[in-house]
């Protein structure tokens, strides 16, 4: 395998006291910083995934009060659990979420990175985080964010979307990793969240790094990290049918083993929909997911019955009981909702 040139592995190393130095004033108060138990550790980092901090600080606590436990988010029903998803996006990970609470309420946490990763939706970054951080153990977790200040730091050329750059970052940290292990971790996520940003200006003035960067030394952040070319995202075109009768709306739940599978939504056709009934708006509103656009097309339509093949319920019911994925949401005030 390849490794870092020892010019390289030196300045990084030199960079693990700065950055501890700096993330014990610098860093910032969250609700899941400073937790012990791994079950809470675990749903933190899999909110986390693809997830803005911002919006992971309001769900989170929520979520906890309601699943406090591995065993109460493994005796919970999967509804229930979607619904206090709903809005958080990429919902396979409810479910995996859902999947190792049970495993966990069963068998009792792991307690070793093989164990860990085995859990379902814990890939090797996750895995990493939660045994650095849970049980203090040098275990490197590399992201994206992780290698974007990497490369930037040692102006390494590396492709970031290659699998190889990930292992060569990720066993060049392991031989540096401190005795602070959580600390170590979620400084280096830290740094990539407030100072070392992803586009447009890194906050150099801010960094810890500031002195030592080969990047900014150079004057060439912006040109780190180098990565793969984006793929176009696919364009799907969809009418999405508000059906109103008698203060009650239609619901179908999506199919299985797609996006947003088992999810309900309002009435969606990939052509020009059926009558329903009468047309009293229309809006357009798109959603973009990491590989797809939806571009949408909206109708408020009374209906001229209550069509059997949708579940009919008032907007009580859709806030309590069924989990809507915020893609939908520029059709909610049709139903009274935010
Ligand atoms: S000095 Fe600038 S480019 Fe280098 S790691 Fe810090 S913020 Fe990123």
């Amino acid at each position: 395998m390849e490794k870092l040139s020892d010019e390289l592995f030196d300045l990084l190393k030199s960079a693990v006291p700065l950055l501890l130095e700096w993330y014990g004033v610098s860093k910032r108060a969250l609700p899941w910083r400073g937790a012990e138990d791994p079950y809470r550790i675990l749903v933190s980092e899999i909110m986390l995934q693809q997830t803005r901090v911002e919006m992971v600080k309001g769900y989170y606590p929520a979520f906890l009060e309601k699943f406090p436990t591995a065993a109460a988010l493994a005796a919970a029903s999967e509804e229930d659990v979607l619904k206090a998803w709903e809005g958080l996006g990429y919902y396979s990970r409810a479910r995996n979420l859902k999947k190792a609470a049970e495993i966990i309420a069963k068998s009792g946490f792991p307690r070793d990175f093989k164990g860990i990763r085995a859990l379902p939706g814990v890939g090797d970054y996750t895995a990493g985080a939660i045994l650095s951080i849970a049980f203090r153990k040098p275990c490197p977790a590399v992201d994206g964010n992780v290698l974007r200040i990497l490369t930037r730091l040692l102006k390494s050329e590396e492709n970031i979307d290659e699998p190889k750059t990930r292992k060569l970052f990720a066993e060049a940290l392991r031989a540096v990793y401190p005795e602070e292990a959580g600390d170590f971790c979620q400084a280096l996520m830290e740094l990539g969240a407030i100072v070392c940003v992803p586009n447009g200006e890194p906050l150099c003035p801010r960094c810890p790094w500031e002195k030592i960067c080969r990047a900014h030394l150079d004057g060439q952040e912006a040109s780190f990290p180098v990565r793969s070319e984006k793929k176009e995202r696919k364009i799907e075109k969809l009418f999405v049918l508000v059906l109103e009768r008698e203060g009650k709306y239609a619901l179908e739940k999506r199919a299985e083993g797609g996006l947003l599978a088992g999810l309900w939504q309002f009435p969606c056709f990939g052509e020009e929909p059926p009558d329903f009934g009468k047309v009293a708006c229309t809006k357009r509103a798109k959603h973009v997911f990491t590989h797809i656009e939806w571009q949408m097309t909206g109708r408020l339509v009374r209906a001229r019955e209550f069509f059997p093949q949708f579940v009919w319920a008032d907007r009580e019911e859709i806030r309590e009981k069924y989990a809507v994925p915020s893609a939908f949401k520029a059709f909610f005030e049709w139903i009274g909702q935010d």
